[in-house]
């Protein structure tokens, strides 16, 4: 199954794409964590995605989809994947069913979190995560016991630089105005559903799996 997670920044993709790798044992692609991955990496590349990621900018096309391309080439792949964080732009949509066409594929589902665009700056400049394990938090909706601490390592915590309210803001514009369209893009192709990420990551949780067909309150 091929799915790709669409919704504004801080909509709750990576917690859902997590949980949902986790249960249908597909693999989690996020071109954000890819990006970031490059980042620490210190190569080349990882510098110049680095000045537009934390500007709260797009990083160009070209060089998403070239990481793209690679990624769901893989052998883990064969059976589908969790997209999360891309497709991003148009270009980069339709790149996506151009490759997938090339090889008699598609997406099977598009889910489009939904979060009121006021409630994102609060959850993305409140969130933090584990340096050591990668755990989130939030400062206000789920503090950890000892602040700057994580609870389950006790690893530092740190905030993204493009959690800053000045590049949240670029973020939720870039949004608006490139990444929105792909809602009408998909549903077009009848592979959109509507998800409401303004409940408790749970419950977004269960009303994937009944989208999907799954029940996973017995789980
Ligand atoms: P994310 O972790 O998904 O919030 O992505 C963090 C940043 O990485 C974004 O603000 C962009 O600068 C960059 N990025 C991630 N995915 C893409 C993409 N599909 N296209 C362009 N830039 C991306």
């Amino acid at each position: 199954m091929r799915i790709i997670l669409l919704g504004p920044p801080g909509a709750g993709k990576g917690t859902q794409a997590d949980m949902l790798s986790k249960k249908l044992f597909l693999p989690h692609i996020s071109t954000g964590d890819m990006l970031r991955a490059v980042m620490g990496s210190g190569m080349e590349l990882g510098q110049k995605a680095k000045a537009y990621m934390d500007k709260g900018q797009l990083v160009p096309d070209n060089i998403i989809l070239d990481i793209i391309r690679d990624r769901i080439g893989r052998p883990d792949c064969r059976e589908g994947y969790l997209l999360d964080g891309f497709p991003r732009t148009l270009p980069q949509a339709e790149a996506l069913d151009a490759m997938l066409a090339a090889n008699d594929n598609a997406i099977d589902v598009v889910l489009n979190i939904q979060v009121p665009l006021e409630l994102l700056l609060e959850r993305l400049t409140g969130r933090r995560g584990c340096l050591q394990c990668g755990t989130i938090y939030h400062q206000l909706y789920s503090p950890t016991k000892t602040e700057g601490l994580c609870d389950a390592c006790g690893g530092s915590l740190y905030q993204r630089t493009d959690d800053c309210e000045a590049s949240v803001q670029k973020r939720l514009e870039v949004y608006e105005v490139q990444t929105a369209p792909l809602i009408a893009y998909y549903e077009k192709r009848k592979t959109l559903q509507f998800i409401n990420g303004n409940q408790p990551a749970h419950a977004v949780m269960l009303e994937l799996g009944q989208v999907l067909g799954l029940d996973w309150e017995k789980d």
